[in-house]
């Protein structure tokens, strides 16, 4: 290959050429070839400051810097660079300023750049591996580029935010993601879930735009609730379905379940009474499922379940008719509906049902919120599952402000 193919291969490096090509077979740990390219300054080359970029004109002495480059097909390739230290009449002596180097870097702009553009798609250890880089070259050269392709976070116009919680260590510690629901752009990720660790968000946002907020959807902890009202007077909070389904799974039906269990147990005596107890004790995933997705099986014996037991059969019906009061449109046909359902729920004389309904009753503006602001679950469940991947990518949590910045990397909005 003639040395100006190579150099279109690699796309050049302004104000050099190459003097000398030399091939290694097997010149690196991983065995692979290795292309070393010696480059020679071009005779009257302009030179710039490295800290001001002013020309300067004096040159002091060269020292050759080992810089990484682009590989040529299967080879690791080096470049070894004559740098300039230079005498710039505002700053004194510095090392010259190249436009395909930054300052100090031991490997090439595009090389940095294909490192990063792998990092998106691919774990850092992959990529790491691929190029020959450590664990923590790769996870560097991701955070720098995503700093300098994501920039700070544009707030202005933000109207509607949504605010989940997503676990970074199972059950243990939790960090928070804020969202702009519309547009699917992750505003904000932060450490913890209490009120002190969201407010960061708020005086993010600042006054100004905290009093253009319309609405906020969450779940219905007391923490975001509060800090969101106490900076956004103003703000309609929404609850999110999702999250009041999981609860009402959480504390009535398995609550019931348990319960119905203990009864039948009770009841005693081996034959029928065992069953009737397996039957109930396996029963929560056929109570939570969506009926459209249960096999014909499945739905014989929830049918059969049901039959067997009023309190199962009650919460399941309820259940249902809780998930339909977001449906609704019109404030005053779900303030209807949901008369009904408390109605029933109360007359029920089930105790955690009758618990959960009293104190989902203090909470009824932010469910009947929901018609004027018809905000989607279907955001929150789609960042999650996304930081899910994150996680498994084993881009892990040694760095939270790393981590952060890959989270709102794969959310950066919808146009
Ligand atoms: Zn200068």
């Amino acid at each position: 290959m003639a040395y100006e193919e190579i150099t279109a291969l690699l796309g050049g490096w302004p104000g050099f050429v190459i003097r000398e090509v030399t091939r290694e077979p097997g010149g690196t740990p991983s065995g692979s070839p290795q292309i070393t390219i010696t480059l020679a300054a071009v005779p009257g080359a302009r030179r710039y400051c490295g800290r001001c970029g002013g020309p300067v004109t004096q040159v002091h002495d060269v020292t050759e810097r080992r810089i990484r480059e682009l590989p040529i097909l299967d080879a690791e390739t080096w470049l070894l660079v004559p740098l300039a230290r230079v005498a710039c009449a505002r700053c004194g002596p510095t090392v010259e300023a190249l436009p395909w180097l930054d300052r100090y870097a031991r490997m090439t702009r595009r090389f940095a750049e294909s490192v990063a553009r792998l990092a998106q798609v691919l774990p850092i250890k992959q990529v790491a591996e691929w190029f020959g880089l450590s664990w923590d070259t790769v996870q560097a050269i991701d955070h720098a580029a995503m700093d300098a392709r994501l920039g700070p976070v544009a707030l202005t116009g933000v109207r509607r935010i949504v605010i989940d919680e997503f676990a970074i260590q199972k059950g243990h510690r939790y960090a928070t993601v804020i969202a702009e629901p519309e547009t699917r752009r992750v505003l904000w990720v932060g450490r913890g879930r209490s009120r002190e660790d969201v407010r960061p968000f708020f005086e993010l946002l600042g006054p100004e735009r905290c009093a253009q907020l319309d609405a906020a959807v969450m779940d219905m902890s007391e923490a975001y609730e509060a800090e969101t009202r106490a900076h956004c007077p103003q703000v309609t909070i929404v609850y999110d379905l999702f999250h009041v389904v999981a609860k009402f799974a959480r504390e009535v039906i398995d609550r019931v379940r348990v319960d119905e269990t203990n009864r039948v147990a009770q009841a005693a005596g081996p034959g029928p009474t065992r069953a009737r107890r397996r039957v109930i004790k396996g029963a929560r995933w056929l109570l939570l499922r969506n009926k459209g997705t249960l096999r014909r099986d499945e739905r014989v014996r929830l049918q059969e379940l049901l039959a067997a037991n009023r309190r199962l059969w009650v919460v399941y019906v309820l259940k249902d008719g809780l998930k339909a009061l977001w449906r609704y449109t019109y404030i005053g046909a779900a303030r209807r509906a949901w008369e009904e359902w408390y109605g029933w729920a109360v007359r029920s004389r089930i105790p955690a049902l009758v618990a959960f309904a009293r104190r989902l009753s203090g909470k009824l503006p932010g469910i009947l919120a929901h018609c004027r602001f018809p905000l989607h679950t279907g955001v929150l469940e789609g960042i999650n599952n996304k930081i899910k991947v994150l996680k498994r990518m084993a881009y892990g949590f040694r760095n939270d402000a790393y981590f952060f910045l890959k989270i709102r990397a794969a959310f950066p909005g919808n146009p």
